[in-house]
């Protein structure tokens, strides 16, 4: 059997010479004597080569098909080759697939004409998928995959709530069926963990976890803009292309837009980049048409460059297994690339923010629950008017719940509904405070392994359970003529303070209220803004408490209460010069967003940018009521909800040509929404929004 599947193998790759790597054969064997495998190892190591195989012979046996769960169900090119020299027909569903595409691909199951199926563990959440699609064939299937199966521990550092459903599918099928979890990092507690869920008699085949070739360095900058003129100096230096690793959306930006200005060519990634700016960038560096990839985590599982010169991580990820993940993407087909650990006075914060959101809180657990309680049946737009948490939130909470093996909550006719469990559910509160303590030493691990002096590549063995740490030789501590200068030319360090401080930043108007008919004091119907009663696009100086001004405005606002001269002279460069803001209607007047807590405060700086700008300022603007802050508003109904009959116009100031209107800091951008349309209502020809500091978009 081994000489057939060594001449399969041969024939997928189109290479006679080809041999097995390491435990590939005796994991395909193991599949064939219907042995339950967990497989550890680094990605490119040939794990669908050996799901292929398996499906081959045992397809070939009169054996029914294989289903393989995967967060990422794309074949990359080389795969899609090999399933066809093997003459393998493989299927996946994505949600992007018509009713009729489904239907189709469910039918060559049903009729034994389907190899392969491929699927999200979200499709598991379907329950007519499981009735009408899974139950059906579950006796006859041979082979389950399960992919990135660390996903299904939540001590894992990538833990998704549907994995959690596998459990119970493998109840559907056969007691002989094929198990094959695969995961290219699993320390010991995720792999009791996947044991636990997958079955006891798991058999575990791990791989070293040494990346050969690849030489660590770590490079201490904690002040923004000296990490961004190291960038600028070295990247040139390194051979071939590479991924620069950010935390934040708004951190990518900030990097790309800094190596491009630096003629160094860059494209971004993140998870809500659209899907074809996604597939387009990734594929500029897999041909090398960049040099750099600037990406968050969401550029991870799957993504497979063999030629990968760098990995340069401009902030410091949460843990060793999201670095070593991250980092092992270098330099697999090549004999030299490096691993570049870079961290920010910022990160903390940032890694703070991810893992206390990584599980839902009691209190949202239970004003979901209440509510639904309350109210029968809540769609989610019903339910973000009844409770306050951001959208994201909501919905992160709900598919915690939804996928609770006993749950509080279920989905029917587009609207939530509690079930007979919901009056006892509690969460597992003391697991949730373990695991987020746990979470915190491991951040407290990646820490230590920075100023670490010992060999880099071994103390990354060691803490993720690796039976054999071994001295590299050839990282940054082990040899040190590996080691890449650290130093950057003070110019450099100039030019990335003035990149920071000048980049204004954009504020795009909103085109569409949260939700129809939500208003009762203004004569605002309809959920679309027509185009005459939209801001113009607008700008804020910074970002607010960020490296750049972001910082002094929080300062003024909060501790000086007066926004200094310098503030006001910047903002008049901006408002006057700034090229990327064109107005097609000239500025007339200025006018700024009042407040009842703060009345002086943002008055005196629009009158004395106004005087600059030699225009009028115009205080036509009243607050009339005091609503709650609409910080502490935390979704978009509640918020346009909390401004509804709060402002008033004084029309007999108002005067027909284009206005500025000026607030410090801008955060769901409403305020200035509804006010604008209020203006504009009363025939100001256009109303062009500006603020000291635009805070991060919660939510849109
Ligand atoms: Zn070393």
């Amino acid at each position: 059997m081994k000489q057939k599947a060594l001449n399969y193998l041969r024939a997928a790759l189109n290479n006679s010479q080809a041999e097995f790597k390491a435990d590939q054969w005796k994991c395909i064997d193991g599949i064939l004597n219907r042995k339950k495998q967990l497989v550890i190892q680094a990605t490119g190591w040939g794990k669908s080569m050996v799901y292929f195989l398996a499906t081959k012979l045992l397809r070939e046996q009169g054996n029914g098909p294989t289903i393989i769960v995967s967060p990422l169900l794309a074949l990359i090119e080389n795969q899609k080759e090999a399933a066809k020299r093997l003459n393998i027909i493989i299927k996946s569903i994505t949600s992007n697939d018509s009713e009729e595409d489904i239907i189709e691909t469910f039918e060559l199951l049903k009729n034994n004409q389907l190899d392969i199926l491929m699927l999200t563990p979200e499709r598991f959440s379907k329950d007519d998928f499981v009735k009408n699609v899974l139950l059906p064939v579950s006796s006859s299937i041979s082979l389950f995959v399960v992919d990135e199966a660390h996903c299904i521990s939540d001590w894992g550092h990538d833990f998704r709530p549907d994995y959690r459903r596998i459990a119970r599918i493998l109840t559907y099928l056969p007691k002989n069926v094929a198990i094959l979890g695969m995961t290219a990092t699993a320390n010991k507690r995720v792999m009791a963990d996947i044991k636990n869920q997958l079955g006891e008699e798991l058999e575990i085949t791990r791989g070293s976890l040494v990346r050969k070739g690849l030489v660590l360095q770590n490079i201490i900058k904690p002040v923004i803009s000296e990490r961004l003129a190291w960038l600028a100096q070295y990247i040139p230096q390194l051979k071939g292309s590479g991924i620069v690793y950010c935390l934040t959306i708004r951190d990518i930006h900030l990097v790309t837009n800094w190596l491009n200005e630096n003629n160094i060519s860059a494209k971004p990634y993140y998870g809500s980049l659209s899907p074809e700016e996604k597939d387009q960038n990734q594929q500029l560096l897999l041909d090398n048409q960049i040099k750099v990839l600037v990406a968050t985590t969401s550029l991870g599982m799957g993504y497979d460059k063999p030629d990968i010169g760098f990995v340069i991580h401009y902030q410091c990820p949460k843990s060793i297994i999201d670095y070593y993940q991250q980092v092992g993407r270098a330099g697999r087909g090549i004999s030299n690339s490096y691993g570049i650990l870079m961290n920010g006075e910022e990160d903390s914060s940032i890694n703070d923010f991810f893992i206390n959101q990584a599980f839902p809180s009691a209190e949202i657990v239970n004003d979901i629950i209440q509510a639904l309680l309350t109210y029968d049946a809540l769609s989610i737009y019903e339910l973000l008017t009844k409770i306050n948490y951001s959208k994201s939130k909501i919905d992160a909470a709900i598919k915690y719940l939804l996928a609770e093996a006993n749950s509080p909550i279920y989905f029917y006719n587009k609207k939530y509904r509690a079930t007979s469990y919901a009056s006892t559910y509690s969460l597992d509160a003391e697991k949730i405070k373990n695991i987020t303590l746990k979470r915190k030493i491991e951040q407290q691990q990646i820490r230590e392994y920075l100023t670490n002096k010992d060999c880099l590549m071994k103390y990354l063995q060691s803490a993720l359970d690796d039976e054999n740490p071994q001295n590299c030789g050839i990282c940054v501590n082990c040899n040190k003529n590996n080691q890449l200068n650290a130093e950057v030319d003070s110019y450099l360090v100039q030019k990335a303070n003035d990149y920071l401080h000048g980049g204004s930043i954009n504020i795009e108007p909103r085109k569409k209220w949260p939700i129809k008919y939500i208003f009762e004091h203004y004569n605002i119907q309809g959920n679309k803004i027509p185009p005459q009663l939209q801001l113009k696009p607008g700008k804020a100086l910074s970002l607010w408490n960020d490296g750049g001004f972001g910082k002094l405005v929080r300062e003024c606002k909060y501790e000086k209460n007066y926004f200094t001269d310098l503030l006001v002279e910047e903002s008049v460069k901006l408002i006057k010069n700034d090229a990327k803001w064109p107005k097609d209607e000239p500025i007339e007047w200025v006018t700024c967003v009042p407040s009842l807590n703060h009345p002086e405060l943002v008055p005196s700086f629009a009158q004395r940018v106004a005087n600059k700008l030699n225009l009028p300022f115009i205080p036509c603007i009243r607050k009339i009521h005091n609503k709650m802050q609409q910080k502490t508003r935390k979704n978009g109904y509640l918020q346009v909800q909390n401004l509804d009959g709060v402002f008033e116009i004084d029309y007999r100031l108002l005067k027909s040509g284009a206005c500025l209107l000026i607030d410090d800091m801008i955060d769901s951008k409403w305020t200035v929404t509804i006010i604008g349309y209020l203006l504009l209502q009363n025939s100001v020809k256009a109303v062009y929004p500006y603020a000291l500091a635009l805070n991060s978009q919660k939510e849109e």
